[in-house]
């Protein structure tokens, strides 16, 4: 049977929902200034769902929400509610999953309950009962026994980004490249070189942001200075910086979660690294936090 990864367990409310989409949905767990906040699947495990509906050891019906990303049960006239907004979930963009009747097979995780309130799954096997949109705590006790099937296929173990040719406006005669590469084991290296080309030295700044899908910034900075033809000092600037990091180690998953990461990048000439980074920490979108990795 075909099956789709990307599937986690959120901390916050129990619940089960697609990562692989930009959106992380709508958290029933979650709320700051009368908003809800993303799921979040830092801590989970890696789950797939199977495609289909109902076979002998499974039950159809099964639909995920383009609003708040959840997977729910959409064989009953009650279409359950939404953490997005109050009303009923949207099963409408849905493919068809078919959900394993079973206390936990190998390869499997037991422990999935399906709410009587909200139409959720979600995961009952810890003493928090979670959060239900409806209100207080998902209600497992109409249920039968579900298991999700672990995701078995291996993340990526590293991650490499390129800028290609970087060139500066204005005719600025300095060009260049760079390489940013992390490993799972929280191995960050920026490489690269800029050039100068022309008469006048310039400072040459590179601002690196890469985001995980919990919206955590990672930044690699590198500022140096190439000098003019009449000058001393060398025209090239190469660097090549190896740092550890224990945050990219520790948030490997969200770094290569499905769909994930953002990443974006600036170069300049005489110009303040500060204001570079703040520039290109806009450009990746909401962040709730910075982890300067490479200053
Ligand atoms: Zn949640
Ligand atoms: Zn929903
Ligand atoms: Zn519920």
């Amino acid at each position: 049977m075909a099956v789709q990864t990307g599937w986690r367990w959120c901390a916050f409310c129990e619940g089960l929902f697609f990562s692989g989409n930009p959106s992380q949905g709508a958290c029933p767990g979650q709320k700051f200034g009368g908003i809800r906040l993303p799921h979040y699947q830092g801590r989970s495990g890696r789950y797939a769902a199977d495609w289909g509906e109902d076979s002998g050891s499974q039950q159809g019906n099964w639909r995920w929400c383009q609003k708040c990303q959840g997977m729910f049960f959409s064989g009953s006239p009650n279409q359950g509610v939404c953490p997005l907004d109050g009303q009923a979930h949207d099963g409408s963009q849905s493919g068809h999953y078919a959900i394993l009747w079973d206390n936990g097979l190998s390869g499997t995780q037991g422990g999935w309950r399906w709410c009587r309130r909200c139409q959720a799954m979600f995961y009952a096997g810890n003493p928090d009962q979670g959060a239900c949109p409806v209100d207080g705590t998902h209600d497992g006790s109409a249920s039968g026994a579900y298991a999700m099937p672990w995701d078995t296929t291996p993340p990526p173990s590293q991650l490499d980004f390129d800028t290609g040719y970087i060139a500066f406006p204005n005719g600025v005669p300095v060009g260049g490249f760079a390489h940013l590469t992390l490993h799972q084991d929280g191995t960050c290296r920026l490489n690269g070189q800029f050039h100068d080309s022309g008469a006048l030295a310039y400072n040459d700044e590179l601002v690196w942001v890469v985001k995980d899908c919990n919206n955590q910034a990672y930044t690699f900075s590198h500022q140096g200075n190439v000098a003019g033809t009449f000058e001393s000092g060398s025209r090239d600037d190469i660097f090549d910086v190896t740092v550890q990091n224990t945050t990219v180690a520790q948030q490997w998953q969200a770094l290569v979660a499905p769909g994930w990461p953002i990443s974006n990048w600036q170069a300049n000439t005489n110009v303040d690294l500060g204001g570079l980074t703040n520039s290109v920490l806009t450009a990746v979108g909401a962040v709730a936090a910075v982890v300067a990795v490479i200053v």
